[in-house]
């Protein structure tokens, strides 16, 4: 390992990160950076080794070797929760002069690029020799004096040059990108999300995850009625969605005989009701099974007839536990804007049928009476249809890097 003369910190490329909320927990500040290194440890495991240790908010990834894949970690750190911004930064000898010199060969490709730029300091190690301000207006003159064509501009930088002196180093970086914010998962509990092949559901699961919960999805197949290319396909969402949820099992549950007990005994306007409550009575026994304590939906008010207030106030009247539903207020392209963006979108537009759509009522009731529905509902054994189908639960284990434990 190259070692700078002055120091006997590493000479290389590092990355670190910025984080979000935790940085407010007082006492439990400990849990969540120790679940938030696990993650990131997680993720980073088919990148090679590294070493992550935290040092005052900030987590320092340390390749422990030269083939780590410095890249393809930056890549994947981006999409763990809890990090508000990561940047790539060169460690040097804590001396004004091998910072200057760091700055000005590690950041070539960015001055060489800028047309303005400033050096913001900052000093953890109170022992070093000059001030944030000195030390700024040093390493902003020996790289105005390198880049003579790049002139210093305090007050609206193309280019801000970041010098941090800590404790083990001094680390040189340009500007931070940013992270995928929310807290580490796994620090705000367990929940069940309803995880149908649709383009809500996915980003319904990213933004619980994304307040730190871990997720169990569950996906309710109607076989034959729904085919096997329905299943592969939720299959597919699930596994890309474990980029940000870390690693998940996915429960598919057969729904087939609950939906034929509906479609034999209960009348038609009902139909999506009554197998939406049912879906909500065997996620909710799930989750309860593996210490989960909400459910998840990708429901939007007023998107369609089983998503009226009143629909859902049917639904949910069945659950024992509180029902999430993060996308209650988006307009659709808002929720597509982000579909896009955690890279679910193509997969979830993909035909399919939906075991939702297989027994269609051609008029749903809109303002269910609810009176009249649960007697409707009195001809099912729901104790007997939940059972049957909790019994016939597949897991399907899920390729992730990181994880909610
Ligand atoms: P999505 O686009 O996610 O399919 P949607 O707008 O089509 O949602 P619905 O089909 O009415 O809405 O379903 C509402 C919610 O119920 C879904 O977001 C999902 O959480 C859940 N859900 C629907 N069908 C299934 C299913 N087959 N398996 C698991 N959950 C489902
Ligand atoms: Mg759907």
């Amino acid at each position: 390992m190259e070692r700078d003369a002055e120091n006997t910190a590493p000479v290389r490329d590092i990355i670190l990160l910025k984080q979000g909320e935790i940085v407010l927990k007082g006492l439990n500040k400990k849990y969540f950076e120790q679940k938030l290194s696990a993650n990131a440890a997680r993720r980073l495991r088919r990148f090679g080794r590294f070493h992550i240790y935290t040092i005052q908010s900030t987590v320092y990834v340390e390749p422990l070797d030269a083939g780590c894949d410095m890249e393809g970690a930056f890549d994947a750190l981006k999409s763990v929760f809890g990090i508000i911004s990561l940047t790539r930064a060169a460690a040097c000898g804590k001396t004004p002069e091998a910072i200057a010199q760091k700055a000005i060969e590690y950041l070539a490709p960015d001055m060489e690029r800028a047309r303005s730029f400033k050096v913001e300091s900052r000093r953890s190690d109170k022992r070093f020799p000059l001030t944030s301000i000195e030390l700024s207006r040093y390493v902003g003159g020996e790289l105005a004096d390198a880049y003579p064509n790049v002139k210093v501009d305090v007050h609206d930088p193309e280019l801000t040059v970041h010098v941090e002196v800590r404790d083990l180093a001094a680390y040189v970086h340009g500007a931070p990108s940013p992270g995928a914010g929310g807290m580490p998962v796994g620090c705000n509990g367990r929940a069940v999300t309803l995880l149908s092949g649709g383009i809500d559901s996915p980003v319904s699961s990213y933004m619980i995850a994304k307040r730190g919960v871990g997720l169990i999805p569950v996906h309710f197949w109607a076989f034959p009625y729904t085919g096997v290319a329905a299943k592969e396909k939720v299959i597919s969402l699930a596994r890309q969605l474990t980029d940000w949820c870390g690693k998940m099992r996915l429960a598919v549950v057969p729904f087939t005989r609950y939906q034929e007990a509906i479609r034999d005994n209960c009348p038609e306007e009902y139909f999506t009701l009554l197998m939406r409550r049912g879906m909500m009575r065997i996620a909710d026994r799930l989750a309860r099974d593996n210490g989960c304590s909400a459910l998840v939906t990708g429901e939007n008010l007023g998107q369609v007839a089983s998503q009226t207030m009143e629909a859902m106030a049917v639904t949910e009247s069945v659950c024992t536990l509180p029902v999430l539903r993060p996308l209650i207020g988006f307009d659709k392209q808002e929720i597509v804007t982000l579909a896009r963006k955690i890279g679910t979108f193509e997969t979830s537009i993909l035909p399919y049928e939906d075991c939702c759509t297989v027994f269609t009522p051609r008029h749903p009731a809109l303002r269910p009476d609810r009176a009249k529905l649960e007697a409707a509902e009195q001809v099912l054994d729901v104790d007997a249809l939940v059972e049957e189908a909790v019994l016939g639960v597949e897991y399907v284990k899920l390729e992730g890097d990181s994880s909610a434990e």
